[in-house]
């Protein structure tokens, strides 16, 4: 048994860093717990698509653990996944130079206030923080928007058999758009019923292979009935969701009409010789949030209708 422990500081936070911190705990336990609105009614959705007795039984069980998970006050799965952030924020948001330290104590309250699993394991050294941090964890992915004074942020909890095993690759030049296609379907084949669908796929396609999955990720907050603004990739959104779909996965694997809530591409310029493609998935159970904050911390909960801190 590994004897070696992970040292955690918390710093000094000030008084309004310590109410956002307290903000951000109390809605990543409703997140933990509580689907975003538009995956609610995607499931609720594909449910009246599935009538068959195996399928209803998946979709109904799926509704009594959320259920469950909201009267017990307990997360929806036992696979709590890895806390990703992904903000937006102005170099006028006053607590800018505080953020990355009041992330991580929000990861450490909530781990014991959810509670959640706990998924940092340091590489190489191969013992587990215990506290949902570590080198590098929570990851926090940031963009500097202008001046603003607002943060707006997504919190993700990624899932070790949905959207951590994603993949990139950047393509043969020649390859195409064809290829793209022939690289999500391989995917999607091979590896899409391991991820507890229906799926909210997320497609990058980019330059080079970390801006692929970046964009694959960021695919993934996007709402699952959303469509890209770009008509091309529009039409490549809808044709990978019939594909998917004929593969035939249902739900939880199990076979059925529909395998996926939806798929979303991000896409960002490429050089003229090379196309990444990235692919994440999310599961059924697609805990990710957003919260727009101004600079005295009013908030919205744009995925969460009602809910309040
Ligand atoms: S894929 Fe999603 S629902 Fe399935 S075990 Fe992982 S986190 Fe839970």
């Amino acid at each position: 048994m590994s004897t070696l422990t992970y040292e955690y500081e918390p710093k000094t936070l000030s008084p309004q860093a310590t109410k956002l911190r307290d903000m951000l705990v109390s809605y990543m336990k409703i997140v933990s717990r509580r689907l975003p609105d538009d995956v609610n009614k995607k499931l609720v959705e594909l449910s009246k698509i599935e009538v068959d007795p195996l399928q209803e039984l998946v979709y109904s069980t799926m509704k009594e653990n959320q259920m469950l998970a909201e009267k017990l006050k307990r997360p929806s799965c036992q696979d709590t996944g890895v806390v990703q952030f992904f903000l937006k924020v102005g170099s006028n948001f006053p607590l800018l130079a505080e953020l990355n330290d009041i992330l991580t104590d929000t990861v450490v309250q909530v781990t014991k206030e959810a509670p959640l699993r706990h998924n940092a394991v340091q590489t190489f050294d191969e013992f587990n923080t215990g506290l949902n941090i570590g080198k590098g964890v929570p990851n926090i992915i940031t963009e500097i928007d202008g001046d603003s004074d607002k943060l707006d942020m997504y919190v993700y909890l990624a899932g070790g058999g949905c959207s951590l095993p994603g993949i990139a690759k950047v393509l043969m030049p020649g390859e195409g758009y064809e290829g793209i296609v022939r690289f999500v379907m391989d995917q999607m084949t091979s590896y899409g019923i391991n991820a507890c669908p229906p799926l909210l796929v997320g497609i990058g396609v980019a330059n080079s292979v970390e801006m692929a999955a970046m964009n694959s990720k960021l695919a993934l907050m996007r709402r699952v009935d959303s469509v890209s603004p770009n008509a091309n990739a529009a039409k490549m959104e809808r044709l990978f969701e019939d594909g998917i779909n004929y593969i035939g996965l249902g739900p939880q694997g199990l076979g059925g009409k529909k395998s996926v809530m939806g798929v979303n591409i991000v896409n960002t310029a490429r050089h003229p010789s090379t196309i990444g493609v990235g692919l994440s998935v999310g599961c059924w159970s697609h805990r990710r949030g957003r919260i727009i904050l101004d600079k005295d911390l009013n908030y919205e909960l744009p995925l969460n209708k009602g809910v309040e801190l």
